[in-house]
Parts: C-alpha cells; structure tokens; sequence
C-alpha cells in the first residue's frame, strides 16, 4: 500500500490542473489556487483534495493539486513550486505544522493569501486564515460517548482503557486528544477508568507521550498488541480511546489478533474520519463510534473563503480567539464534527451521499 501511494503522489506531484481555464480567465472569479495536501494514504485527504478541485473549478478557478506523499520536504518543494506560479490564494494541510515558516514568508512576500486548511500552521505570521472543523469538539464527542456508553456519570466501573494520541507533529492531534481527555482524566482520577499499561498521560500537556507518529495504523496496531502481550494475560480490555480511523483500524486489528469477538464482546473504539474502512467494522462490530467530519461541508467554506479574497471581500470567519499559531491569532472558521455509531451509519453517511449503500454492503 506504501509504494501505491508513493506513486501515485509522485504521478500527483507533475499535474497542474488547469480544466476551467478558458472560462475562468476573463469571468468572475479566475485566477491559480494552489492546494497542498498531506498524503494519499489516507482517504479523507483524497475526498478533500478532488473535492475542493472540483468546486473551484466550477467557479472558474484553475487549479494545481498536490500530495506529498507525508514527507515534509517534499511538501515545502511542491509549495514553492506553486508560488513561482503566482497563484492568488494558497490552500495548505501542512504534515509538520512548525515547518512551513519560511517556505510561506515567500509567499507573503508575493502577497499570495494563504489558508490553512484542516491543520494550524505555526510560528510564523505568514498565514492568513485557517478553516477547520472543531478539532477540540472532535475530542469532547468521544471522551462523552465513552462516558455515556459505559454510565460512568451512574458511578459505574472499573473498567480497562487504553488511550491513544494522534501524530505528535500535527496541531490537532493536541486539540482531539485534550478534548477527550478533559472528559476522561477525572474518571481515571477517580478510579472508574484503569490504565493496566500505564499509558495515561497525568495532564494534557503530555499528551505526545502516547502519540502514534504519521498517524500510522501499523504502528497503532504494534503499540496495542505490545500492550495486550505485556499488560492483559489475566484481563480484559474495555474500552480504546483512539483519536482517528486510522489508529482505530490498527487497534482492532491487534483486538481481532488477541481474540477479542466482534459484536457486544468487543472493546468500545472511538474513531474519526468515517473512512470506508471503519464505517465497514463499524456495521460488522468492530468499532463503536466514528466522528464525522463532512470534509465536503470544509471544501464548501473554502472555496468560499477562496473567492471572498479574490474579490476583496471580507473573509468570513467565526472565531478569532482560540487557534494562536504562536505568532498570531489566526483568524478561523470552525464547523462541527458529529458522531456517528452503526445505528446511524444508514441516516448520515449513506442518506447524505457521503457513501454509496452498495459500497457498505447495505
Ligand atoms: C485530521 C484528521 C485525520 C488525521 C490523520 C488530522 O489532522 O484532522 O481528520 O484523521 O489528521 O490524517
């Protein structure tokens, strides 16, 4: 799967999309935007980058799309080589988020406005907005699913959890993790959540300590069998806090290995993407809970976001408090993630076109 989206990002990396062009150049709208996104291993970031493609095409735009395959300097080369472009707006989902500082200051130095798209990008002034979904909502959904679905608020427990964190290089991955945790640490405090691996962070500030680099599934799954063989010969695991889809698919993996029966016997998963892969588990009992972020509802803002600045229109945004980058507060549009478990695949994912009933096999 490593080399398929290898070549397929270095294949990504030569095209330069320019469909609308004619009908761009001299209407409404017009002009370059480049989109920077992460990697193709991933499939919400394929949704995210076509997606976004296609509505700015629609409005006249042409565009250049491409994915970095997760390696930070090749992202930093493909983002230069779109501004020796001069595109109007720059559209980045950074992989490291403190590296992109210089690469973007010539950017500003061009006065191409730049969105940070999913991800902060930080310590650098030269990034003007940032469009997201609520990253610490996102963890706020899981840690309460947890605390309802086992009626921790009835006072009831112990039970076993084993908490993950997502890639210690992305921004959010603080956000998601601090999210769940607010919700989570006074019950670990308190004794109705036990950690047999010890793997639980005493604050938020470490959450890092228990982050899966890359947001890897293999290494989520290497991480939970190394806990399930060291920690669980005499007991069972209740509950994983994982704080995406593709950690979650790694864990259920090393669940499904241990012996660990899909259906009601299965340890609660949380998730986040609903990635066709999950949503599968999901309805065939292997993962609780996935959170939802409708990434077409992000590409719709941004694309937005996109025009207002060409037209030199006020950009809207709806906070301006919480996502300081370390060198400013940057102004934000936030949208909210929901849940979904497999009783309400069929009524948001499937109802709302997200997936195709066949491709769920429902
Ligand atoms: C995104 C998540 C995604 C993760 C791994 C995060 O920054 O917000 O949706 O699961 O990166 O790619």
């Amino acid at each position: 799967a490593a080399l398929a989206a290898g070549s397929l990002a270095a294949c990504s990396s030569e095209r330069t999309d320019s469909g609308a062009a004619e009908a761009g150049d001299g209407g409404e709208g017009g002009g370059l935007v480049g989109i920077a996104m992460p990697t193709r291993s991933l499939e919400r970031w394929n949704n995210d980058g076509e997606n976004l493609e296609s509505l700015l095409k629609d409005m006249g735009y042409k565009t250049s799309l491409q994915y970095a395959d997760n390696k930070v300097d090749q992202q930093i080369t493909q983002i230069q080589n779109m501004i020796n472009q001069d595109p109007k707006v720059l559209v980045v989902a950074s992989i490291d988020g403190t590296a992109l500082g210089p690469v973007l200051d010539s950017a500003k130095a061009k006065d191409i406005t730049v969105i940070a798209y999913d991800r902060l990008i930080n310590d650098t002034e030269s990034v003007d907005y940032y469009a997201t979904f609520d990253n610490y909502q996102v963890g706020q959904l899981q840690g309460h699913f947890i605390e309802e679905q086992l009626g921790l608020k009835d006072g009831k427990g112990p039970f076993n959890l084993e908490p993950f964190a997502g890639s210690p290089d992305d921004n959010n991955a603080k956000f998601f993790f601090s999210g769940a945790w607010d919700v989570l640490l006074p019950y670990v405090e308190g004794g109705q959540l036990v950690v047999p691996s010890g793997k639980a962070p005493k604050s938020n500030d470490e959450w890092s300590s228990i982050g899966i680099q890359g947001w890897e599934s293999g290494k989520a799954q290497a991480e939970m069998d190394n806990r399930l063989n060291s920690f669980y010969a005499d007991k069972k695991v209740d509950v994983v806090l994982s704080p995406n889809d593709s950690l979650a698919l790694g864990i259920e993996q090393a669940l499904d290995a241990a012996g660990y029966k899909a259906g009601n016997e299965f340890p609660l998963v949380t998730g986040q993407d609903a990635d066709l892969a999950n949503v599968k588990n999901m309805l065939a009992g292997m993962q609780s809970m996935t959170v939802w972020k409708d990434t077409r509802t992000l590409g719709d803002q941004v694309a937005k976001m996109v025009d207002q600045i060409v037209k030199g229109e006020e950009v809207e945004v709806n906070d301006t408090e919480t996502y300081d980058n370390g060198k400013k507060v940057v102004p934000s549009y936030l949208l909210p993630p929901q849940v979904v478990t497999p009783d309400t695949v069929e009524s948001s994912l499937v109802k709302s076109g997200f997936y195709d009933a066949g491709e769920l096999g429902l």
